[in-house]
């Protein structure tokens, strides 16, 4: 089928083979690219018009006991500076935010044995009381059932898991041997089940990927239809196994946005600071291929240096007034316009 034909089909059913997937991406080309966006944000201004919505991202730890082959934080990297920060300090990022307009906060970190379920509770309910109105999102990787219930009690609303590649095999490359793709899929279907508004997602680029991979990644997109989807290019770290390998381009990177958002039109889907990190206007073309949202950094200026997932990350050194004014007018150059409410998903 020639590829016209299968952006017609895919924005009419919303859903394609795998090898049709797979021949979509080997076949992509600039006229093409420009197609699936003029169609992506069609459809996304069909459901959230111009709204960008913005989550404040707080960064609350770099500690992690796993050991991603990807991650500039993983616990081999010996000359990572480690923080974590207190669950009164988490809250101050909290409460400034509010005082600056964000209704969503992501507490996002490493897996730190130090965030246990009470000392969570207690702070998700702090944030709660003191910032009426605020959706939480949680993003701190693997943890048991009855971790995600409890959380999900005392207040949390979303939660952020990438699953990184809907491919057993690619996922075993990415990962020591001692995490598992089958508990991967385990931790998003209990946060499903017990009723998180869920987000998955994946690496654009990372290592040894293939089209075939990708196709299973829109696949599981299509299926499991979550309600926020993380894609952002892989970029390497130069204390990880992965430090000369080539990182993922903006052009796949955004070309997949268009996809996606096609595949799950209410889907949220974030313009990356990975993506802003490899070329300076990322976002804004993030944006003009179809996505939502962007997420301004909330954490301590003192640390935000530290939690270097991969090299050269930006927007280290802005406060938070400055990180939201900055991407507020990014946004504003493209004809968008920054909302602050909690930003739920659109269930259509
Ligand atoms: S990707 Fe997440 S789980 Fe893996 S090492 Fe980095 S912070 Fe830890």
């Amino acid at each position: 089928m020639p590829p016209e034909t299968l952006i017609d089909k895919l924005s009419a059913a919303h859903s394609l083979t795998l090898d049709e997937y797979a021949a979509l991406i080997d076949s992509r080309t600039p006229e093409l690219a420009r197609e699936l966006a003029h169609r992506a944000v069609e459809v996304r201004q069909s459901i959230y018009g111009t709204d960008v919505y913005v989550r404040g991202l707080i960064e609350i730890s770099n500690i992690c006991k796993n050991d991603c082959l990807y991650c500039g934080i993983r616990r081999s990297n010996r000359s990572c500076h480690r923080y974590r920060l207190t669950p009164e300090q988490i809250l101050d990022c909290a409460k400034e935010g509010y005082a600056l307009g964000f209704r969503t906060f992501v507490l996002q970190g490493g897996e730190d044995g130090y965030y246990t379920d009470p000392l969570l509770c207690v702070l998700i309910e702090k944030i709660k009381s003191a910032c009426p109105g605020c959706a939480v999102t949680l993003s701190l990787g693997e943890r048991s059932r009855e971790s995600y219930q409890r959380l999900f009690d005392a207040g949390a609303d979303r939660y952020l898991l990438r699953h990184e590649t809907a491919d057993p095999v690619h996922y075993a490359a990415l990962h020591p041997p001692e995490m598992s793709f089958e508990n991967r899929m385990r931790c998003l279907r209990d946060l499903r089940e017990i009723g998180y508004q869920v987000g998955c997602g994946f690496m654009v680029g990372s290592p040894g990927q293939t089209s075939a991979q990708l196709a299973q990644d829109l696949k599981f997109i299509e299926t499991f239809h979550p309600d926020m989807c993380g894609i952002g290019p892989f970029v390497p770290h130069h204390e990880t196994p992965f430090r000369d390998k080539p990182g993922g381009t903006v052009e796949l990177t955004c070309f997949l946005l268009s996809v996606i958002r096609l595949i799950h039109p209410p889907v949220l889907l974030p313009a990356t600071t990975a993506l802003g990190t490899i070329h300076p206007t990322g976002r804004e073309q993030g944006i003009l291929a179809g996505a939502n949202v962007v997420m301004p950094n909330l954490s301590p200026v003192a640390v935000r240096g530290d939690y270097e997932l991969y090299d050269n990350k930006i927007c280290t050194g802005e406060e938070s007034a400055q990180c939201r004014g900055c991407l507020e007018g990014r946004m504003e150059s493209i004809g968008y316009r920054v909302v602050t409410h909690r930003g739920d998903v659109k269930r259509i």
